[in-house]
C-alpha cells in the first residue's frame, strides 16, 4: 500500500536544472547539483516536505550560482513516435477497461499520426541513446511500469497493478554538465548531501572527493502511485485513475457518472483566443485551449555580462535589462478532460538597447496530441509561427529562436516524458527551425530570418558588447562561460584580447544554431505594460511549475497519467480565474 506514497513524494524526483553562469569569480564550481531522491527517511519525509521543497530550491539556485555550463537550454521535444505504435497499441489493450476503450481510439492510438515508416524515421534523432524502435522489432525486456503485471490485487478502476511505481528521471553527475545518470543506472550518493550531490560510476573513479563519504544507489524511483477507496461503495481505485486530489472520495458509480475537465480558453485573453484559433484549424478533433501567464522581470545589466564589458553593458542597457516572461500551455481534449501536450516560455523585451524583441525560451511537448492530418511536429511549427505573428501585430519587431536540445531523459517543463518519445538532436533540430522558419516566411507570418551567421556577416557583432544578449540565453552563457574558463586558466592572460580571441571559436560553433527573425507588423509598441498581466505563481515559470509537478507526482509518461497532471493543472488555472 502506498497511501503515503503521494504526499512523502516531494522528494520523490529530482530534475536538473538548467544551470546558468554568473560571472563573479568566486562561482566557478563545476556543474550544479541535483535534486535527488529516496535519500530521506519516512518519518522525515512527511514532516519536512516544505523543508525539502526548500532546500531543492537550495539546491537549484545553487547549482545556477555554479554552473559553467555547456548544458542546454532550448528544448524542443518532437515527438513524432510512430513507429512506437505497435507497443503502445499493446500497452493499451492489456490495460483496457471499461473506460479503456475510449482511451483506445482517443488516446495513443489515435494520436498515431498516419505516416509511414520512414517518415518517422526522418524525424528520429540519429545519436538517440534510446534506438528508435521499428514495427515488428522486439519489445524491450523491461516491463513498463504500467503494464499490467499479473498480480491478483486488482482494484475497481483498471487492470493495471495496485503497487505501480511512479516514473524515474534523469539524475546529473555533479562531475560534468552533459554527464547524466539515467534510469536504473548505478552512482555514487553523498552521505552529507544525498539529495544534492551525485557522481555518476564512470567519473567517480577520477572525482576529487573522499571517497569514503559516498554510497552507491541505483536510479529508480520506489515510489507507488497511490490508491483510494470510495466512501460509498468502499471499492479501491489508483487516486490517478480517479482523477480525484483532495477531500473524500465518492466513485463515479456512486455518483451518478463521469464529471468533465475542460478548459476553456479565457475569451478576454488575446493571444491565447489567437493561438487557440490556429490551433484548432490544425488538429481534427479534439478542442484545443490555451492558458498563458504574463509576469513582469527585471535583472541588473551586471549579471549578463562579463567584468570586462560591465561599463559598455550599462552605458547600453542602463543599468538593468526588464521584460515579460510568457508562458504558455496548450491543452486538448481527450476522452472529456482538456490534457497539456505542448508549452512555451518566452521573454519579451520592450526596449532592449532601443529594440524589441520576443524570445523563445523554451519549448515542450509530451505526445498526447490528437490530429489525425498533421504530424505533431507540423503543429507545433504553425504555434511557435503564431506566436510571433501575433508579436508582430502587436508591434514587436523581433524574434529569437536558439536551437538548443536537452540531453535525452531531461524534463524541461514536463515532468516525466514517456520513454518512447524522441528527442531531435542539434542538427535535427536546427534543420526543424529553419524549415518552419522558411514556412513562416513564405506564408507571409514573418518578415524574415538569418541564423547567427548571416546576422553577423555584415560586422554587426564585431565586438562582444553588440552581440545579442538575452537574459539566461546562448550569447550570455557563452560570455560568461568564457570568461569563468579563462579565470581558471593560468597560462592564457585574462585580458580583453585573448577574452575576444577565444569567442571566436564559438562564433564558428554557433553559426547556424541561432536564428535573428524580423516580425511583420506596422504598429507601435506600447510600452512595457505594468498593468493587464496575468502572473501565476506557480505556471508563471518553467521552473516553479516543474517543481510542482515533481512534488505532485504530476507526470506525462503515459495518456493516463498526464491526463491527471492536466487536471490538477486545470485546478491551478481555475482558482486563479476564481472558477472554483
Ligand atoms: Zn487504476
Ligand atoms: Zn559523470
Ligand atoms: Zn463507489
Amino acid at each position: 500500500m502506498c497511501r503515503t506514497g503521494m504526499r512523502s513524494s516531494t522528494e520523490g524526483k529530482k530534475r536538473v536544472p538548467k544551470s546558468r553562469i554568473q560571472c563573479q569569480k568566486d562561482k566557478r564550481h563545476k556543474t550544479g547539483p541535483i535534486v535527488v531522491r529516496d535519500e530521506v527517511a519516512d518519518s522525515e519525509k512527511s514532516t519536512n516536505k516544505v523543508q525539502l521543497k526548500r532546500s531543492r530550491k537550495r539546491q537549484r539556485k545553487e547549482s545556477e550560482e555554479k554552473t559553467p555550463n555547456s548544458f542546454k537550454k532550448f528544448t524542443e521535444v518532437v515527438s513524432d513516435a510512430e513507429t512506437e505504435l505497435e507497443e503502445n497499441d499493446d500497452d493499451v489493450k492489456q490495460m483496457d477497461t471499461k473506460r479503456g476503450s475510449s482511451e483506445k481510439e482517443n488516446g495513443i492510438m489515435a494520436h498515431a499520426p498516419k505516416l509511414k515508416e520512414e517518415t518517422a524515421r526522418q524525424s528520429e534523432p540519429s545519436s538517440s541513446k534510446n534506438p528508435p524502435r521499428i514495427k515488428g522489432a522486439s519489445k524491450s525486456a523491461v516491463p513498463h511500469p504500467e503494464r499490467p503485471s499479473g498480480s491478483t490485487t486488482m482494484l475497481s478502476c483498471c487492470m493495471l497493478d495496485k503497487n505501480i511505481s511512479y516514473g524515474t528521471s534523469n539524475r546529473q553527475c555533479k562531475e560534468k554538465d552533459t554527464c547524466r545518470i539515467r534510469k536504473g543506472e548505478e552512482y555514487m550518493c553523498s552521505k552529507a548531501k544525498p539529495e544534492a550531490e551525485n557522481i555518476c560510476m564512470s567519473c567517480f573513479d577520477t572525482a576529487d572527493v573522499y571517497k569514503d563519504k559516498w554510497t552507491k544507489k541505483v536510479n529508480t524511483n520506489n515510489k507507488c502511485e497511490e490508491t483510494i477507496d470510495c466512501s460509498e461503495c468502499g471499492d479501491s481505485f489508483h487516486r490517478v485513475c480517479a482523477l480525484h486530489f483532495e477531500g473524500s472520495f465518492v466513485c463515479k458509480n456512486c455518483s451518478g457518472g463521469e464529471r468533465d475537465w475542460i478548459l476553456e480558453t479565457d475569451p478576454n485573453c488575446e493571444i491565447d483566443v489567437f493561438l487557440a484559433d490556429t490551433a484548432n484549424k490544425l488538429v481534427n478533433e479534439g478542442n484545443v485551449s490555451v492558458a498563458s501567464f504574463t509576469t513582469e522581470k527585471s535583472v541588473t545589466t551586471r549579471t549578463l555580462m562579463p567584468d570586462f564589458y560591465q561599463k559598455d553593458a550599462k552605458k547600453k542597457y542602463g543599468s538593468a535589462v526588464d521584460y515579460v516572461a510568457r508562458a504558455i500551455y496548450f491543452f486538448q481534449v481527450v476522452d472529456n478532460i482538456s490534457v497539456a501536450f505542448f508549452t512555451m516560455f518566452a521573454q519579451e523585451y520592450h526596449n532592449l538597447a532601443g529594440k524589441s524583441w520576443c524570445v523563445i525560451d523554451y519549448l515542450d511537448s509530451v505526445p498526447w496530441m490528437t490530429s489525425t492530418s498533421k504530424k505533431p511536429s507540423k503543429v507545433y511549427s504553425q504555434l511557435i509561427l503564431a506566436y510571433f505573428e501575433h508579436m508582430g501585430k502587436k508591434g514587436f519587431k523581433h524574434g529569437h529562436l536558439w536551437a538548443n536540445p536537452p540531453c535525452p531523459g531531461d524534463d524541461y517543463a514536463f515532468n516525466v516524458h514517456p520513454e518512447f518519445q524522441k528527442y531531435l538532436d542539434r542538427n535535427a533540430l536546427i534543420c526543424w527551425y529553419q524549415s518552419l522558419l522558411e514556412e513562416g516566411r513564405k506564408a507571409g507570418l514573418i518578415s524574415n530570418f538569418r541564423n547567427f551567421r548571416e546576422e553577423s556577416a555584415d560586422g554587426k557583432f564585431n565586438k562582444p558588447i553588440d552581440l545579442p544578449v538575452f537574459v539566461k540565453s546562448l550569447w550570455q552563457e557563452v560570455l560568461l562561460a568564457t570568461q569563468d574558463k579563462m579565470l581558471v586558466n593560468k597560462e592564457v592572460a585574462y585580458n580583453k584580447i585573448n577574452f575576444e580571441k577565444s569567442l571566436e571559436e564559438d562564433y564558428k560553433e554557433r553559426a547556424e544554431d541561432n536564428f535573428y527573425i524580423g516580425l511583420c507588423g506596422s504598429q507601435r509598441l506600447k510600452p512595457l505594460p505594468t498593468q493587464n498581466l496575468n502572473p501565476h505563481e506557480i505556471l508563471g515559470d518553467r521552473e516553479t511549475f516543474l517543481d510542482k509537478c515533481i512534488a505532485e507526482n504530476w507526470e506525462f509518461s503515459s495518456l493516463r497519467r498526464a491526463k491527471y497532471s492536466s487536471v490538477g493543472i486545470i485546478g491551478l488555472i481555475k482558482a486563479a480565474r476564481g472558477q472554483q
